[in-house]
């Protein structure tokens, strides 16, 4: 089994509003998507790192990885929705490739522990596994005037995190067909009627969107909280 991690930071990053693509803004000097690459390849269970990005930042990209000290990685250029990006990051992966892992570069603080205890929980009978939380905040239904529709049971449901695993093939018969607007691969999946399973997942391993997101993120990598 060869395990690829697909890291995909092709996004434009216009809610964060730093002007840059988002995987390349800095948390405590460093480029997330460098975070996110350290962490895929610190964990046991990645064999290999593909990274996704806009086609005019693959050199910049790769020149970051490297001057982090990083083993050379293939960058490949994304596309212009997260789905077309995780495509065109399978089509890069290597030959040997039996199972994937995609992640957003926008979770900088992954664990390698996360992303073993991910891998680990692929098997019979699911098709694909991803870390989750419960859901904390209480849900409304609402219009587009803010009023409120009702109130949505927040029992059973949770926030599903990255990375996201899966046999290769189960991953490429998924992108194939032709699917609806979604926002991860987990739900390609599960259209096919693959049975999918999320393990807890990492309340660290937040998704940096808005300039909050960066500063908690940051606070959390000062106080240690994030092995590296
Ligand atoms: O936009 P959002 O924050 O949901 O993106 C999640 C992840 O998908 C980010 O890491 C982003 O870089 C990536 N992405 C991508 N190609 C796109 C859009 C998003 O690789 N066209």
């Amino acid at each position: 089994m060869s395990t690829t991690a697909v890291l995909v930071a092709a996004g434009t990053g216009e809610r964060l509003g730093r002007g840059v693509p988002k995987a390349f803004v800095e948390l405590a000097g460093v480029p997330l998507l460098v975070h996110a690459a350290r962490a895929l390849l610190a964990a046991a269970a990645v064999d290999d790192v593909v990274v996704v990005t806009g086609d005019a930042d693959r050199a910049r990209a790769a020149d970051l990885l490297g001057a982090a000290g990083l083993p050379a990685l293939a960058v490949c250029a994304g596309g212009s929705t997260r789905t077309d990006s995780v495509r065109l990051g399978l089509d890069a992966c290597p030959a040997g490739t039996t199972v994937v892992a995609v992640h957003d570069a926008a979770r900088p603080l992954v664990t390698p522990a996360l992303i073993d205890r991910t891998v680990a929980a692929l098997g019979d009978p699911w098709a694909a596994v991803a870390p989750g939380l419960p859901i904390v905040d209480t849900l409304k239904l609402v219009d587009p005037a803010g009023g409120v529709l009702r109130t949505v049971d927040r029992a059973g449901l949770w926030a599903v995190q990255t990375p996201q695993v899966f046999a290769r093939a189960t991953l490429v018969a998924a992108h194939a067909s032709p699917a609806p607007a979604v926002t991860d691969d987990l739900a390609l999946v599960e259209a096919r009627g693959g049975r999918v399973r999320l393990v807890p997942g990492e309340r660290r391993n937040l998704k940096v969107t808005y300039p909050e997101d960066l500063d908690l993120a940051e606070a959390l990598l000062g106080r240690g909280a994030v092995p590296r």
